[in-house]
């Protein structure tokens, strides 16, 4: 028998060396329905950053009092959650982005365990979806020993975000603090390649599933519309990355983005659609599962959970 890491927590899971393992973060599942879509969000855990990830590039007066306004520490580090998000529309099982797996931080890697709460074995899904190639979108996609978790399903990803982490140049070329994530994105789209189909924007890559740029985050970043029956949502990943400033202050620049200024840009137009046209939301890093809606608030946005 082949071990896995799944047959490892399976064991696990059966009482074998049960109080071995670390505390495991709970997780959290929100279900709502697009037509005929069965849309359910999984919590993988949460991140942990140093706040400045996120705030350096902000104006930092402005900030303060924002922050001061809303009861958060600027020190603090930062503990976002990740939100996947499942969809079963009639014989498929999609599932966007993959999560952390293991070895990138103890906080997140429990998307396996959402899964089975649910009653899905990995070996189900039939599409795995992603926004982008940050290690905490795309990691998950292969066990710890390098096989892939999702073995039976077909793998898509937009173009422009393949072809920069795969390119070789992108480890070389990259701010030295992400020469790990890019080196480890890089290993598992050469692991994989073979599994991935590529698509371009405005791509249904799907029935009901459409593809939009959002470029910014990354370079590649992806957003998808789901829609059936004359019902939509929006799976945003992480082109809205908090509950808090991305929303009251869509155009303040966010240090966790590739290009400051494009990904700015790229928000306050999709707030602004969101809110426009009553779509709701699911943003991978949002907090209670990341499902919600956007009202405009005091001349920008909040979010509002569902
Ligand atoms: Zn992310």
């Amino acid at each position: 028998m082949q071990i896995t890491r799944r047959t490892l927590l399976s064991g696990a899971a059966a009482g074998l060396a049960a109080s071995a393992l670390r505390p495991r973060a709970a997780w959290a599942a929100n279900s709502f329905t697009i037509g005929g879509m069965e849309v359910t969000t999984l919590s993988d855990g949460y991140l942990t950053q140093p706040a400045d990830f996120m705030f350096a590039p902000m104006p930092q007066d402005a900030l303060g009092e924002f922050l001061a306004s809303r009861g958060i520490d600027r020190t603090a580090p930062l503990t976002p959650p990740c939100n996947l998000t499942l969809v079963r529309h009639d014989s498929r099982l999609v599932l966007f982005d993959a999560g952390s797996g293991t070895g990138f931080m103890d906080s997140v890697g429990e998307l396996p365990d959402a899964l089975a709460a649910l009653g899905v074995d990995p070996s189900e899904i039939t599409h795995v979806v992603f926004t982008h190639c940050h290690a905490d979108h795309l990691w998950g996609v292969l066990d710890d020993f390098d096989e892939p978790v999702f073995s039976n399903a077909e793998h898509l990803m937009g173009r422009v975000e393949f072809d920069y982490w795969a390119d070789p140049a992108t480890v070389e070329t990259i701010s030295q603090d992400r020469v790990p994530m890019a080196a480890g994105a890089k290993r598992r789209l050469d692991l994989i390649g073979d599994q991935f189909t590529l698509f371009d924007d405005a791509a249904e890559i799907l029935p009901g599933i459409t593809a939009r740029a959002t470029y910014g985050h990354s370079p590649g970043h992806m957003s998808f519309a789901l829609s059936d029956a004359g019902d939509t949502a929006m799976v945003v990943g992480d082109a809205v990355l908090n509950d808090h400033v991305a929303f009251a202050h869509p155009d303040w620049q966010t240090g966790a983005d590739a290009d400051l200024e494009a990904a700015a840009a790229m928000r306050a137009s999709l707030l602004d659609q969101l809110a426009t046209d009553r779509i709701p939301m699911i943003g991978f890093h949002l907090p209670d599962g990341g499902v919600g809606h956007v009202d405009r608030f005091e001349g920008a946005y909040r979010f509002v959970p569902a």
